[in-house]
């Protein structure tokens, strides 16, 4: 057998041993937050398109019109000639609702966090990262080469010490946080952070990934706010939003969004009809949240803080057969395990969105109860 095979092979069945081996699920998505999963349909409770805008008739006819004006692809990155005039519109309504002077989209968020850290920071600097930082954030500031430290999670004084430890020996230094963990729906506070930033002569680079749309936009002291299209915006790829110089800067420099091909026009064109859309209507956007609450209520939990609410099981079989157990009664969550969380604490990662309606949530609340896992 090749060595690459027994390599690989040998990988997966430990993986397997440690019920953390990660599979592609087929499933066709429906219109109203159900996906069509081997024949049966499930209601989903894991999906971040928290405002059902991937599948607005506005979004939908933006995407189209731009396919039809400007090809299905871009041809180019952005610094070549895949800058379509469609980008100009998207930045502006991106900085509009961020408060910011302006902003720049990347291929994807993932994309915008390693191109923004690297442009920003290198060998002679300092980046400190909550421990709950997304991967992109922490795959950011490996690859600067900057020296790069993490403190406990939403945990000011410990990014304190750090501070106080390591800042002098620095030039630059960049603290990083979320406004809503992924995993955790938790937020951050952000204030405190900004405070504490300016008392080290520190930049804040806050990641929005889970929070646009859904709360609402705040003009504290972060000096970048980053994000994706692909969550609430309904669409694909990612934004950084700052000042124009640090805008300017980041185009000229980013290595992810020079090297990269710039997205499709209709990907730009349905994301910058579903912030509009954001911009129009807070009922809309409030009620993920609502959702959310309504649920923790049902079930006691401490009350939600973003659309995502974690219901935390230890062990990786027990979230495995939390999610087996929902799927029989009608409802799709996806286990989330170590190591995208911590050792003990895999879960349900529930997600809410304006699509659900009330019976939905309180049926897949009982369904919890029945099965004993709250
Ligand atoms: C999803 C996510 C990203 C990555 O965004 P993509 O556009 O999916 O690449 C970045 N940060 C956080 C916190 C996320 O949840």
């Amino acid at each position: 057998m090749p060595a690459i095979n027994r390599f690989a092979g040998q990988k997966i069945d430990m993986l397997e041993t440690q019920h953390r081996r990660r599979k592609l699920v087929s499933i066709m998505p429906q219109a109203d937050m159900t996906v069509m999963k081997d024949g049966k349909r499930l209601i989903s409770f894991s999906n971040n398109d928290y405002l059902g805008l991937s599948r607005h008739p506005r979004v939908l006819a933006a995407a189209q019109d731009a396919m039809e004006k400007y090809g299905a692809g871009a041809g180019a990155s952005r610094m070549v000639t895949g800058n379509h005039p469609l980008y100009a519109e998207l930045e502006e309504t991106l900085a509009r609702i961020k408060h910011t002077e302006a902003s720049c989209v990347f291929g994807s968020g993932y994309l915008a966090n390693i191109g923004i850290i690297t442009a920003l920071m290198g060998e002679s600097d300092l980046i400190l990262g909550d421990k709950l930082s997304h991967a992109c954030m922490i795959d950011g500031a490996k690859l600067s080469g900057a020296s790069f430290h993490r403190f406990a999670h939403n945990d000011l004084a410990h990014c304190g010490a750090l501070l106080e430890k390591y800042r002098s020996k620095h030039q630059k230094c960049l603290i990083m946080t979320e406004r809503v963990f992924s995993m955790d729906g938790d937020c951050a506070p952000l204030a405190a952070f900004s405070t504490l930033a300016g008392e080290y002569d520190a930049w804040l680079l806050v990641d929005d990934a889970h929070g646009l749309g859904v709360l609402p936009s705040v003009k504290t002291g972060v000096d970048i706010w980053m994000g994706t299209l692909s969550k609430s915006a309904g669409a694909y790829g990612g934004y950084a939003c700052a000042t124009r110089d640090v805008v300017d800067y980041l185009i000229t420099s980013a290595r992810t969004l020079i090297y990269s091909t710039a997205l499709p026009p209709s990907v730009v064109g349905a994301a910058t009809a579903a912030l509009q859309l954001m911009e129009q209507d807070r009922e809309l956007c409030a009620r993920p949240l609502k959702l959310a609450r309504m649920f923790c209520r049902m079930l006691k939990l401490p009350q939600a803080q973003s659309s995502i609410v974690p219901v935390i099981l230890g062990r990786e079989e027990k979230a495995l057969q939390a999610a087996q157990w929902l799927e029989e009664k009608g409802f799709l969550v996806i286990p989330i395990r170590p190591p995208t969380v911590r050792v003990g604490a895999a879960r349900l990662r529930v997600t809410f969105s304006a699509l659900h309606k009330e019976e939905q949530v309180r049926a897949f609340a009982e369904a919890l109860k029945a099965g004993g896992f709250v």
